[in-house]
Order: C-alpha cells, then sequence, then structure tokens
C-alpha cells in the first residue's frame, strides 16, 4: 500500500507498506476513505518539531472509512459500513480510563521520555495511521455513519469531537453571546456548533481577510480584524457594555484577550494548542471577573454525537473543507496549508 511515512522531523517519505492483517478477535480493518492534514502534522513535521511522533510510523489521525473485515469478536459491525474512527483510543484499564476521564489516559500523552513514547496508542503519530489505504484498530474505537454522509466531511469527525466536548464544558444557550479567537477550521467549527447551539451573537476574531469571510459562511454575526479594529470594544458594544457570555481561545497564545471580552462571571475556553506559549497574563482581571477557565483537548465521549452532527447536516462543514487530494499530492496539501490558501485538505487513498 502506498503510504506517507513519517520518518523524523522535518522528513517524511512516500513509500509502500503491507497490507495489515486481523490479528485480535476484535479488531477491524479499514478501508481509509478521507485523511485530513491536522496542524499537529504540519507541528510534527517542523525541525526542530513542535509535537512528538515516533519514526517509522504511517502518518495521518483524522480519517474516515469503510469496513473491509471485522475479527470474530466484531457483531455490529460489517464489511461496507461507513464509519468514523477515534485515532487515540483510550486503554480501558489506567486509573484515568476507570474514573470516567478517557480524555486523560495515561497512554495517551506519549511523550517522548515516558514509558509511552514506545507504546504509544495514538494512530498517526505512535503507531501506524491512515495516510495510506487500509488501517487495523480495536472495535471500540469506531463509530458508524450514514452510509451517504461525503468521505470528506466524515474525515472531520475526530477534530468535531474536540470541539463538541468544549462546546459543552462552556453550556452555551440559546442567546448566549461567544467570542472566538482564530478562524482556522477549529475556530470555523467553533463558530459553527456555538450557532448551531443557539448563540446569537458570534464575534470571530481573524488576521485574515479569506478566514474572516468563511466565518461569516459558518456562523459568525460579526467578524473582526484584530490587527486593525479594537476587539475588545466591539465586545463590549456587541453586549451592551457587559462583555461575553463565552470566549473561545483557538490561538494558543491569546489567553489575555480571552479574559479582558468576556463578561464578569463569564467562561473562557483555552483551545489553541502551543507547547512554546508563556503569555503574561494579569491575574487580578481572572479575580475580579470571577472568571471560569476551561482548557479543551480531546472529546472521547463525544464520538457518538458527533457522528450525528455530522451525517445531520446542521453545520455547514463543506465551507471548511477547501481541498481533495490524492496521497500522491500530499506534499502540495502540505505547500497550501503552510502558504495560508487553505483550511482543511482532505487526502484520499488511490489504490486499495
Ligand atoms: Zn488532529
Ligand atoms: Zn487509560
Amino acid at each position: 500500500m502506498k503510504s506517507i511515512i513519517f520518518k523524523r522531523p522535518g522528513l517524511y517519505t512516500y513509500e509502500d507498506r503491507p497490507k495489515p492483517v486481523i490479528k485480535n478477535s476484535d479488531d477491524v480493518l479499514i478501508k481509509v476513505l478521507g485523511v485530513g492534514i491536522c496542524g499537529t502534522d504540519i507541528h510534527v513535521l517542523m525541525d526542530p518539531p513542535k509535537h512528538p511522533a515516533k519514526p517509522d510510523i504511517i502518518f495521518g489521525h483524522e480519517y474516515s472509512g469503510e469496513v473491509s473485515e471485522v475479527g470474530k469478536g466484531v457483531d455490529w459491525l460489517k464489511p461496507g459500513d461507513k464509519v468514523i474512527i477515534d485515532p487515540h483510543p483510550p486503554c480501558g484499564s489506567c486509573r484515568h480510563c476507570r474514573s470516567n476521564r478517557p480524555d486523560m489516559c495515561t497512554t495517551l500523552y506519549s511523550q517522548q521520555g515516558t514509558p509511552f513514547f514506545e507504546h504509544g496508542v495514538t494512530r498517526g503519530l505512535f503507531q501506524d495511521g491512515a495516510l495510506t489505504s487500509y488501517t487495523c484498530v480495536p472495535a471500540h474505537s469506531v463509530y458508524k455513519i450514514a452510509d451517504e454522509t461525503p468521505f470528506e466531511l466524515a474525515a472531520l469527525a475526530e477534530p468535531l469531537s474536540c470541539i463538541g466536548y468544549g462546546i459543552e464544558k462552556l453550556d452555551i444557550h440559546t442567546g448566549d453571546s461567544v467570542c472566538i479567537l482564530g478562524a482556522g477550521p477549529m475556530g470555523l467549527m467553533f463558530a459553527s456548533m456555538a450557532r448551531a447551539n443557539g448563540a446569537t451573537g458570534v464575534i470571530v476574531s481573524e488576521p485574515h481577510e479569506y478566514r474572516r469571510k468563511k466565518a461569516l459562511l459558518c456562523g459568525a454575526t460579526r467578524v473582526v480584524d484584530p490587527f486593525e479594529e479594537d476587539l475588545k470594544k466591539i465586545c463590549l458594544e456587541e453586549t451592551d457594555g457587559l462583555g461575553v457570555d463565552h470566549c473561545i481561545e483557538a490561538v494558543g497564545q491569546l489567553l489575555m484577550t480571552a479574559i479582558d471580552v468576556i463578561r464578569p462571571g463569564g467562561k473562557v475556553l483555552m483551545f489553541g494548542h502551543d507547547e512554546t506559549a508563556e503569555p503574561p497574563i494579569k491575574l487580578a482581571e481572572i479575580v475580579r471577573k470571577e472568571a471560569l477557565i476551561y482548557g479543551g483537548f480531546l472529546g472521547k465521549y463525544y464520538f457518538e454525537k458527533t457522528a450525528r452532527i455530522i451525517e445531520s447536516g446542521v453545520l455547514p462543514l463543506k465551507e471548511i473543507v477547501t481541498h481533495k487530494l490524492p496521497l500522491s499530492e500530499y506534499e502540495k496539501g502540505l505547500e497550501l496549508l503552510r502558504s495560508g490558501q487553505a483550511l482543511k485538505v482532505i487526502i484520499y487513498p488511490e489504490e486499495y
């Protein structure tokens, strides 16, 4: 199978790998249909890298597929079922998994220097992933989605599950106001999900005009260029001087801005992931506002709901997938993303 292999920071190759086979009774062989290029992949490919990954694995972790074969213990999936896949299935046996915190599963933090670096479970980062024709995964990481769902929209399942869980933490209600910092694919999915949850004011702050225009198609009620306009002033204007109910930080360095724009008693979801960011914070602002600040990372228990959301068409996800490219044009996908000409690029295999 033609595959994209992560070799070392700054280097990947396009190589042939053998088709995987079912080994365990709960294994499922997945025919890959579409794989999203994630910001994390770009971070892994930087030199020095901004995210770790294990050398020599098949790359790609955000994907949709079709069941090709099932182990003898799997009676609820059959060949031909269209599916989405959780690329980091929780182990089920660590202290976190057994305390209803699968997103904290010990095996997920496979940083170099931890015992899990060699045995990390995340597909496409620490074990073979999806930028290929077939993958073999445990059945408990597989979720059915309606057959007619376009594969490129189903491939958004993993990021969308993280977003759905983040929105649940904020507990957004009809009539609420939300400010979103950043209109990359994640910021845009947040805007559309906040709107679908009933938010009536969705202010999106984004310096690039192309992305601001997309935000208006994804549920934003007002867009702001933070370099040309005063975001805090606009958030106050739009909320009768109070500040917004919720702010979602989808950049990775702007926690102080997020705290600045919320109302007293408002909530912040810190979602942008930048391991190097150490911004100065005015702590008294958090105290005075009695701000609630959440971290948002994964969304394991949101996959089932994510399948329903994607197949329902309730979110304008077509606006977010800007390119579909064959596996042999992976490099072009990376270039489009690095130059800011694309939002979500979906790669599909050319041979099975
Ligand atoms: Zn990702
Ligand atoms: Zn676990």
